[in-house]
């Protein structure tokens, strides 16, 4: 049905990662892009529409963390405002031994994910209906995920206090962000640090076709988060730890 778009996907996902995309994945994306494009009719999932871009803008763009993901391994990721699924539906698709956790405050979305999951025949993903800050101060989140991600979420230094108190020690955090990266962060040094983090680095991410870069700010977990953190949801966001 979306033969080109996969095809493209293919292509790409070969050229920018390296990575070869099984017959069986490419089915499950293009799977995915039906169930996309279907509910996107009567809900406000995502702004993309074009069977192609979703394939760039949301696909290939959630596939670019595996570039700083183990190659192996039954490692825990969470995935802190995860919408209509991005980037963890991806990541879920390509690593089977991926435990991807997808969190987020909007139930509608989570919806339409479980529902992908089970048609995509997904064992490996698991729904979480909360606000990060709630679930940062339960103990069955708190400290516990290897890796966390969040794409189009927060800015840094909020985004920090929603992401690091769920990360575990020695764990990572991958922000996705665009051309702003690296001011955000150097905004959310005091953050990081408060919060038991450690800048590890920026890696910019270049798209085919499109002009602006993109960037994976990665932020290990070195400490431990204070037992005040996150302070109550919505107040990251408010008056952001600077
Ligand atoms: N990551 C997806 C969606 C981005 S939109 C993508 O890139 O396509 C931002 C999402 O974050 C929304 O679905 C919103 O409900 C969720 N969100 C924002 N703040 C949140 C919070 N504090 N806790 C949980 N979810 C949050």
């Amino acid at each position: 049905m979306f033969n080109k778009s996969i095809d493209a996907l293919a292509r790409q996902a070969q050229a920018v990662l390296s990575l070869e995309l099984s017959q069986a994945q490419l089915a499950q994306f293009e799977q995915l892009t039906g169930l996309l494009l279907d509910w996107n009719a009567r809900m406000n999932l995502t702004g993309i529409t074009e069977p192609a871009e979703i394939a760039l803008k949301h696909y290939l763009d959630s596939l670019t963390v595996l570039k700083v993901l183990p190659k192996a391994g039954r490692r825990r990721l969470l995935d802190v405002g995860t919408g209509a699924g991005f980037p963890g539906l991806p990541l879920a698709i390509v690593r089977p031994l991926l435990r991807v956790t997808l969190l987020d405050a909007t139930a509608k979305k989570l919806r339409f994910i479980e529902e992908a999951g089970r048609v995509l025949g997904l064992d490996n993903i698991r729904i979480v209906h909360a606000r990060a800050e709630d679930a940062g101060r339960d103990d069955a989140h708190r400290g516990t995920y290897d890796f966390v991600t969040a794409r189009a979420v927060n800015r840094m230094p909020a985004l920090m206090e929603c992401t690091l108190p769920m990360t575990k020690r020695g764990g990572m955090v991958i922000a996705m962000k665009g051309t702003a990266a690296h001011e955000e962060t150097q905004a959310a040094s005091k953050a990081i640090s408060t919060l038991g983090g450690e800048l590890a680095g920026i890696d910019e991410v270049r798209l085919p076709g499109l002009e602006k870069a993109r960037f994976l700010v990665m932020v290990r977990k070195v400490g431990k988060t204070p037992r005040r953190y996150p302070r109550q949801a919505g107040a990251p966001n408010r008056d952001p730890l600077v």
